[in-house]
């Protein structure tokens, strides 16, 4: 995607982390080791389909080991390069440590366009691509744990879970070697959805602040704010579909691989994904108006832009066309550091991938925690919790009526407040909880120093300085 004689993906990540480090006083030996990729390993493989044999590579990069496992995607796309793998390694590094999951950095990678392979066919792939990182313990519960990025999901990472469990079958802790897995393979309640919750959360914190909020023009709440989404697949179309349907935000345009559909009412988001499923395109849609060069849909006028497709999409030939006041980066690296100057220059407010997207990194951990202490979430406490407010309720209920006071409390009330917690409105909590601190961290350093100018080096520096702090706790 970079042009215009612009850096490379981890390029570009590197000098977001010089600027930052710019302004730390880090040792230049503990910076490098921070900056620096521990390993990348690269296997080709074969599995025969379709009566011949076919060859793909794969990748798994481990930036960080900080802290054990490390934790990362795997994507499948026909981009994925070793590059591409290390760039976006390094960033799990620095989100694992900005919302403080205990997990050093790693990403994995497949060369493969998945729209290409019939079901049968993926799962024989995944599953050979799958053991030959088991056997190198480059997936592991305890050394490596692979989580869905673009192009898997949940399917992918049950064939990797059973692969591992197939290949250890004495592990008692073996389902926690992969996270994103579907409920009833040891996954946990909304992690599907949980790096699109965690964009919502994220603009829901921003927006809290009248400070933050001034700086890119913008005030009031989400409610009748105008939104463009580049990519409607897992972050996209949930953080879409949240945003309007709960927040009241309007989605004006959507922006798919093959045009956009632009709509200034809004577009119904769930509506327009269904026509996606059954089709597999935007082209068609019955509503709004279609464009074919969707790629300049992200110059159109709106109060928030959310790229959440791939790396590279704004950058020096269209930063400075960008009319956003807000961007938050719901892919990893949609913004490249050109296009990021630009854009700061302009005054536009970009809340970094690092942070935005890591929802999913969090509900990761929250699934790995479960899987490693075997029980869900909630099942202890629920009931104890419901058994607990009905005596605070029938309590207040009988004082009433002794006093005459005639008190009755509200259905809805009662019922929600009767309810006691379950998975996933702990994971929710957990989400919520997570998303707002670490945008204070990051806010405090923002404002608290004259020095950093924006959000993407705050982030950076409260992540460099706990990955450091880990370190030379380790003795380094
Ligand atoms: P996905 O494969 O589910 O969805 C990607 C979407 O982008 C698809 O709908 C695809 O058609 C669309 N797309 C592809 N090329 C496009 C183009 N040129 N223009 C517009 N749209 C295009 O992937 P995903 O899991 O939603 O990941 C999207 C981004 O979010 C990636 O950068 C990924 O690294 C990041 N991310 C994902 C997760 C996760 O939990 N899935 C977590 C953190 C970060």
């Amino acid at each position: 995607m970079q042009n215009f004689g612009e850096p490379s993906f981890r390029d570009s990540v590197d000098l977001m982390f010089n600027r930052a480090t710019a302004l730390m006083d880090l040792s230049p030996g503990l910076e490098q080791k921070i900056k620096v990729c521990n390993s990348t390993y690269t296997v080709r493989f074969g599995v025969r389909l379709r009566g011949k044999i076919e060859t793909f590579t794969g990748y798994r990069s481990v930036h960080s080991e900080h802290m054990e496992p490390v934790k990362g995607g795997i994507r499948y796309a026909l981009a994925v390069n070793q590059n591409e793998v290390e760039a976006l390694a390094a960033l799990m590094t620095y989100k694992c440590a900005l919302v403080e999951t205990p997990f050093g950095g790693s990403k994995g990678g497949l060369c493969i366009d998945p729209r290409a392979w019939e079901p049968h066919e993926l799962e024989s792939i995944t599953r050979r691509f799958a053991y030959e990182l088991i056997k190198r313990d480059l997936i592991n519960p305890a050394q490596n744990v692979p989580a869905p990025d673009m192009g898997t999901g949940e399917r992918e990472m049950a064939w990797i879970a059973d692969q591992y469990a197939r290949m250890h079958t004495a592990d008692i802790n073996a389902k926690a070697c992969v996270t994103g897995k579907p409920p009833h393979a040891g996954g946990i309640q909304g992690r599907v959805e949980a790096t699109g919750r965690g964009v919502q959360y994220a603009l829901q914190e921003f927006f809290r602040y009248d400070e933050d909020k001034a700086l890119a023009g913008l005030s009031g709440n989400l409610d009748g704010k105008r939104i463009i989404v580049q990519g409607l697949g897992n972050v996209g179309y949930h953080a879409a579909k949240f945003l309007s349907e709960e927040d009241g935000a309007k989605i004006v345009a959507v922006i798919e691989w093959d045009g956009a559909i632009v709509d200034d009412d809004g577009v119904d988001i769930e509506d327009l994904h269904q026509w996606i499923v059954k089709h597999g395109s935007v082209k068609g849609y019955p509503h709004g108006t279609f464009v074919a060069e969707g790629a300049v849909v992200l110059e159109k006028d709106c109060d928030v832009l959310i790229p959440a497709a791939l790396e590279g999409v704004i950058n020096l030939s269209n930063a400075d066309r960008i009319k956003a006041k807000l961007i938050i980066e719901a892919a990893n690296g949609p913004v490249t550091f050109g296009a990021d100057e630009v854009l700061r220059k302009k005054g536009v407010v970009i809340i970094p991938d690092m942070y935005a997207n890591a929802g999913g990194v969090t509900v990761s951990y929250f699934e790995w925690v479960k899987n490693l202490s075997h029980i869900r979430f909630g099942r202890m406490q629920r009931r104890a919790e419901e058994a607990r407010h009905i005596l605070l309720v029938n309590e207040l209920e009988r004082l009433s009526s002794d006093k005459g006071l005639g008190w009755t409390m509200s259905p809805g009330f009662k019922s929600k407040y009767l309810k006691g917690a379950g998975e996933l409105e702990l994971v929710r909590s957990g989400l919520d909880d997570t998303m707002r601190t670490a945008y204070q961290a990051m806010r405090e350093v923002w404002h608290g120093r004259a020095d950093v100018e924006d959000l993407r080096v705050a982030a950076y520096i409260v992540s460099i300085s706990r990955v450091a702090a880990t370190y030379q706790s380790k003795g380094l």
